[in-house]
């Protein structure tokens, strides 16, 4: 019955509503608390008179709404003071091309690591700006696991190394901050970040589009060491010029006032729960059980070597893909969404952000081993 606590359904406001299990790799879910506060806030915002979207970027309310939402982000990675903290737009792959525009700093080449089709789309926009070089690729093994650090050909002329933490749809994750040397550490985090504590004082930059971990689409989170901003390409449009947009407070132009008053809100969820260390505990327990689903069936199956899977994104497939179909229609039926792989690689993905809750990953869990019953 919606509503009732043992299932998805539950009370929103007024209304009854039914919420799903979502787990669609992005646009992805969202906190429950937070759209609930959302929604109780959104005509009239802490007693303003007006909505937080139609507030001026420059007036007080907006201006603390922000300012405390880059304050929680940096408690909860604990962002050394060194570093500035930018809500930027045009997504991850915005960031693809202003990485090279602002950190080749006098240099030509830059050094990749390869383990994913994120990882291919980072490449294929930086060969627009350097030369890039490979550095490693699990390629060879269909991207199912992690080129080993010694086996890295680093350049001693790269002015710095990309990698991608989790390739959010082959399932990959490091589970390990790669050491490059003085050559400072660029890391994809769209999908990882805010999952587990992580270490800032490694990376040269850290970026983030926030659909996955943060906040409805629309802001990326770029975190920079200070003193690699500053020697951006002449020609590099000003808004993706992280000097130019730390010095005006990411307000070179109209941010994105929602989408950071959202991530705001779920920074402070995050804190509620625990901080990174909770939801860590908590993704560890939600991804252990369902690889261990995944691994105890020969109805299912999980290509990706096993140090190196995801805490967020899992990837399964059905032995017999004639059933594809009738495994995700049955799913969407029990309230399990979006749980169709991507694609490029087919069978399923469950993505199990922080905002998925573990009762939605025992939901599916009880689902797969009904289908297998019904199905073997
Ligand atoms: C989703 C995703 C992207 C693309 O993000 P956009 O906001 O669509 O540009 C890039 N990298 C990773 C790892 C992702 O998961």
């Amino acid at each position: 019955m919606p509503g009732d606590r043992d299932h998805p359904g539950c009370l929103i406001g007024e209304s009854l509503m039914s919420r799903v299990y979502n787990f669609s790799a992005g646009p992805a879910m969202l906190p429950e608390a937070v759209l609930q506060q959302a929604q109780a806030e959104l005509p009239d915002w802490h007693g303003a008179g007006a909505s937080m979207m139609e507030m001026s970027h420059r007036g007080k309310e907006f201006v603390s709404v922000h300012a405390e939402a880059e304050r929680d982000i940096r408690d909860l990675l604990g962002v050394p003071d060194n570093y500035s903290v930018l809500f930027l737009q045009g997504g991850a792959t915005a960031q693809f091309a202003a990485i090279p525009m602002n950190l080749l700093r006098g240099k030509r080449k830059a050094d990749y690591i390869l383990t994913g089709s994120w990882g291919e789309k980072a490449v294929h926009e930086a060969r627009k700006y350097c030369d890039v070089h490979v550095a490693a690729s699990s390629e060879d093994l269909q991207f199912t696991a992690i080129p080993a650090r010694d086996r890295w050909t680093l350049s001693t002329d790269a002015a710095y190394v990309h990698y991608t933490p989790n390739e959010t749809i082959g399932g990959v994750e490091y589970h390990w901050v790669p050491d490059t040397g003085d050559t400072p550490l660029v890391g994809d985090f769209s999908s990882t970040i805010l999952s587990r504590p992580l270490d800032v004082s490694r990376f040269g930059l850290i970026y983030a589009g926030a659909q996955k971990n943060i906040g409805p689409a629309g802001v990326t989170v770029v975190i920079v060491r200070n003193d690699l901003m500053g020697n951006a390409w002449s020609t590099t449009p000003g808004v993706f010029d992280y000097a130019q947009q730390a010095k005006a407070d990411s307000m070179l132009n109209t941010p994105p006032t929602y989408a950071v008053y959202m991530a705001g809100l779920v920074f402070q969820w995050v804190k509620k729960q625990g901080g990174l260390a909770a939801m860590a505990a908590i993704n560890m327990r939600k991804a252990q059980k369902l690889y261990a689903a995944i691994d105890a069936s020969s109805f299912y199956s999980n290509p990706v070597e096993r140090s190196c899977r995801s805490l967020m994104n899992v990837p399964f497939v059905l032995a017999n893909p004639a059933l594809d179909n009738e495994f995700l229609s049955g799913a969407t039926a029990a309230g399990l969404t979006t749980l169709k792989g991507h694609r490029s690689v087919g069978g399923m993905r469950a993505s199990i952000y922080n905002a998925m809750p573990e009762a939605g990953v025992d939901a599916l869990i009880h689902y797969m081993a009904d289908f297998e019953k019904r199905n073997a």
